[in-house]
């Protein structure tokens, strides 16, 4: 950031956090009125102005001349679809060298003895410090909950959010075995969720019994029908049994006739159905109103991994079959260094660098640019959708660069402004 930007906006933040930049912004970030003079540069870009006053943006406007000098790149503030704040930088007190699936479970569960809520806040504020520099305004994080220890964090997460919540929105799923939502507890603590706003989730993947899992998730719709809860399932997270967890999930939604808002994590394995059955089931979700979070780190980390040999298959929902068929996807972080990804720090932008080209996604592409910033935005019901107009609020991640190689550079300089105003730890 040069020295006269800096100068310029802290000028406009005395006045009562009010300012203007000259930046490109990609087109379908934000919404103006004169469109006949915006020009879209080949990566999707517009040079706009955009002002706001008192931390609400006032006017975009497209910019006529000398755009060529214009040296920033502006968007809105991010919204993460899937974290794991609860157990973030476990790893190197549980470490999964194995870096599979199965390993990264069991120390998981090791790591869950030894929690205690102190733990959790620690680990769910390095979080959110990291996550509000780099650019986040709301974060969606799955809790494991399963044991009567767990009761002791729901409290003190719920002071997080309010201690938070002028920075930041936070929207917590209470993860956790699908018995425990047809058990007492698990009652108990959906009515709760219901009280906070939030959200309940388990985890259906193969092998398993089908009757059994067919019981347990009809008692788990149910539950959320009767609370009017939503639901996030880690559903298919798998590189066996394609879509044996999604298909079972349909068949019961089919059975029961309720209308319940469902959220599909992961959702890898149906990749390796054929076209016409990635086709239906797409076709199901749509009717069924249910959401997609694709989770492509985690993914391409432990699905299919092999000491000896690189594997070619690597599941991960077919963003691309998906968005043709209407489904509603967001791309998400998944964990940061914990027992199931060793790597990460809640940047939108390392997610970005990696994503983008695993999931052969064009990033000046309307589609890429919704599943990253504003199908996320929906997925948590935010009241801003995340395109910049006027009314709504100058939250901003404002980059040095012209192009989307400086933006996946893995060097970017930006600074982050919340309700107009440049934010500092
Ligand atoms: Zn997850």
């Amino acid at each position: 950031m040069n020295v006269l930007f800096i100068i310029k906006i802290l000028l406009f933040n005395n006045l009562n956090n009010s300012g203007s930049i000259e930046a490109l912004v990609p087109r379908s970030l934000f919404a103006v009125k004169d469109t006949i003079n915006l020009k879209v540069n080949s990566e999707g870009f517009a040079p706009v102005l955009v002002n706001w006053e008192k931390g609400i943006v006032s006017e975009i406007i497209p910019i006529k001349k000398d755009y060529l000098k214009i040296k920033k790149i502006l968007f809105p503030r991010f919204v993460e679809p899937h974290s794991h704040f609860d157990k973030s930088f476990s790893w190197l007190s549980f470490p999964n060298l194995k870096s599979n699936y199965e390993n990264a479970l069991s120390v998981n569960i090791e790591e869950h003895i030894t929690r205690t809520a102190g733990k959790v806040i620690n680990r769910a504020e390095k979080s959110l410090n990291f996550a509000l520099e780099n650019g986040y305004r709301a974060i969606r994080s799955h809790v494991d909950t399963y044991n009567l220890q767990d009761k002791t964090i729901w409290p003190e997460l719920f002071e997080l959010r309010q201690k938070y919540l002028s920075l930041i929105s936070l929207q917590y799923v209470a993860l956790a075995p699908l018995e425990f939502w047809s058990s007492k507890d698990g009652e108990k603590l959906a009515k709760n969720l219901k009280k906070s706003g939030d959200i309940i989730g388990g985890v259906v993947v193969p092998p398993f019994n089908k009757q059994k899992h067919d019981y347990l998730l009809s008692n788990m719709i149910l539950l959320a029908s009767k609370y009017n809860l939503e639901i996030d399932l880690h559903i298919d997270e798998s590189s066996q049994f394609p879509g044996a967890g999604i298909k079972l999930l349909l068949r019961t939604i089919k059975k029961l006739k309720c209308n319940v808002s469902i959220t599909c994590s992961h959702l890898s394995s149906i990749s390796l159905l054929k076209s016409r059955d990635i086709a239906i089931l797409s076709k199901q979700l749509v009717e069924n109103n249910i959401k997609v979070v694709a989770l492509p780190l985690t993914n391409f980390w432990l699905l299919n991994h092999d000491k000896n040999v690189l594997p070619i298959v690597r599941p991960v929902a077919p963003i691309k079959q998906l968005q043709n068929f209407f489904v509603d996807v967001s791309v998400g972080s998944d964990n940061v260094q914990d027992p199931w990804y060793p790597f990460g720090n809640f940047d939108p932008f390392y997610l970005m660098a990696l994503a983008i080209p695993m999931l052969q996604i064009n990033p000046w592409d309307r589609l890429s640019i919704s599943a990253l910033l504003t199908a996320p935005s929906r997925l948590l019901n935010l009241s801003w959708d995340g395109i910049i107009r006027g009314g709504c609020p100058a939250d901003f991640v404002i980059l040095d660069g012209t192009s989307w190689a400086d933006i996946i550079s893995g060097n970017v300089k930006k600074e982050v402004l919340i309700k107009g105003k440049i934010y500092k730890k």
